[in-house]
């Protein structure tokens, strides 16, 4: 599933081929993905130029002079660049004309999302998708002190609170996984039993871990200028995460799993407490 690294490299990879850039046609082959997609979303984005690429979230916002196109990327979703008269593949459910290039929507289980917004309503349109958000990881006032200011009142497990997003956004499994082996936290520790000390260690993981994703990424946009389709989804080098009974790299003890609400947490037992 594609997580807030893997969006911001998917973004960071289109703005060289859409900023500035026009949509000469566009085409959409199904009517919905997780919602319905506006039926005139070829006519209304037609002739547009592609003015900013943003990121909220897990949602890009594609800006152009005719208005806003909100992207998800869902469970499997993936926005590429592509030749001009690359044949189709199963799952592309919509091609973008733009410039010299092909932007292409695939998306096998189709629960991403493709929102359309005229220029005067893009706050209407897309302000439900972001009103239960915490702040983004790499905000300016997201440190310890936020952290803890927002955790240390609440009874649960750190893990799933962080995995929640209603504090900040983008700690997805993985890296939630990952950011706590860092900063030495048990994931079922109760969040208000947790030192404002070591929530700001693990502010730093946070964004450590993101960071390291992103750039690693990035270090992959080469494939995308010859149109491999590799889009920006990489596997960082897991401390924890997948490696059940495997050595910890700090001390040797064997990684443990458990199940937290529906997801799988790896942890050392030595290393965090
Ligand atoms: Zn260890």
């Amino acid at each position: 599933m594609p997580e807030l690294p893997e969006v911001e490299v998917t973004r960071l990879s289109l703005l060289p081929y859409l900023i500035n850039h026009k949509v000469d046609r566009a085409t959409i082959l199904i009517p919905k993905l997780r919602y319905p997609i506006d039926a005139q979303l070829s006519k209304k984005i037609q002739g547009a130029t592609i003015t900013a690429i943003n990121r909220r979230s897990k949602y890009l916002i594609i800006n152009t002079t005719q208005g806003s196109l909100m992207v998800h990327l869902g469970m499997t979703g993936t926005l590429t660049i592509k030749p001009p008269n690359t044949p189709l593949t199963k799952h592309d459910h919509a091609y973008f004309s733009v410039g010299s290039h092909r932007l292409v929507y695939n998306d096998p289980r189709r629960f991403g999302a493709l929102i359309w917004a005229n220029p005067d309503d893009e706050e209407s349109c897309f302000l439900p998708f972001f009103k239960k958000l915490g702040i983004e990881p790499f905000d300016p006032s997201f440190d310890g002190n936020y952290l803890w200011h927002h955790a240390h009142t609440r009874g649960q497990a750190i893990k799933p609170l962080l995995l929640g997003g209603e504090i900040v956004v983008g700690i997805g499994n993985i890296y939630a996984s990952e950011a706590l082996f860092k900063a030495g936290i048990l994931p079922q520790r109760s969040a208000k039993r947790i030192s404002k000390q070591r929530y700001h260690t693990l502010a730093h993981t946070i964004q450590n871990t993101l960071h390291h994703a992103i750039e690693l990424g990035g270090s992959t946009l080469k494939d995308f200028q010859h149109g491999t389709e590799k889009n920006g989804y990489f596997q960082i080098h897991h401390q924890v995460y997948d490696r059940e009974h495997e050595p910890c790299y700090r001390c040797h003890t064997p990684i443990k799993r458990i199940r937290q609400g529906q997801r799988s947490t790896f942890y050392c037992p030595h290393c965090q407490h």
